[in-house]
């Protein structure tokens, strides 16, 4: 999948956002979560093993990758063929090549990996905000980034100050509707909530 350049932008972006979401305050997010994708949990066994005495990759070698992703909970697992670059590498070589990766298992017909990246999985809504405040729907289609499907013309001024930290921290949902909806209702009670106090 080609990355758009807005689709790094943003990335960046997102990675600012949850920096500073990180140094707030905690929130629950009431999103329901999906039924989980796949339950895997892959065991980290010693190093030692790993390192496969200087086994090498074959050509027909099978790349076992599994994403977790943190602010659900969900994880994704696909199977893919080593890159012919690839082929001949050590465990080193390999484990240089996939720098981001934790590597659990190393044989020279299957190699398994692990990576935590702290964003929701594809299957979520998630609303954010971009760099101009505007509340933004966005979905996670590279899988360690998020891309923007809407842009919103509301503004994190339009939120109360709890649900600006939500936004600043991205809250996911099963759905685009659901996220509009809260959206919505969310504005709505802080413009009561203004009213009220005018
Ligand atoms: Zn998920």
């Amino acid at each position: 999948m080609k990355k758009s350049k807005w689709g790094t932008v943003f990335r960046l972006a997102w990675i600012t956002a949850a920096a500073i979401a990180a140094a707030l305050l905690f929130l629950p997010w009431d999103a329901q979560a999906p039924v989980q994708e796949k339950a895997e949990t892959l065991p980290t066994p010693p190093a030692a093993s790993v390192a496969g005495d200087g086994q090498r990759i074959q050509s027909n070698c099978q790349i076992i990758q599994t994403m977790a992703f943190t602010r659900c909970g969900h994880s994704v697992t696909r199977r893919i063929s080593a890159p012919e670059d690839l082929v001949g590498a050590d465990f080193g070589a390999a484990r240089a090549y996939y720098a981001m990766w934790s590597i659990d298992a190393f044989s020279p017909e299957n190699v398994t990996m692990r990576r935590e990246i702290d964003l929701y999985c594809p299957m979520h809504a998630v609303l954010s905000v971009n760099e101009a405040g505007e509340a933004v729907l966005t979905r996670n289609v590279y899988g360690d980034g998020m891309a923007v499907e809407k842009t919103y013309a509301f503004t994190l001024t339009d939120f109360s100050p709890e649900d600006r930290q939500t936004l600043l921290r991205g809250i996911g949902f099963d759905s685009k509707e659901a996220a509009e909806t809260w959206l919505a209702e969310r504005k709505q009670r802080s413009e009561n909530r203004a009213q009220s106090t005018d």
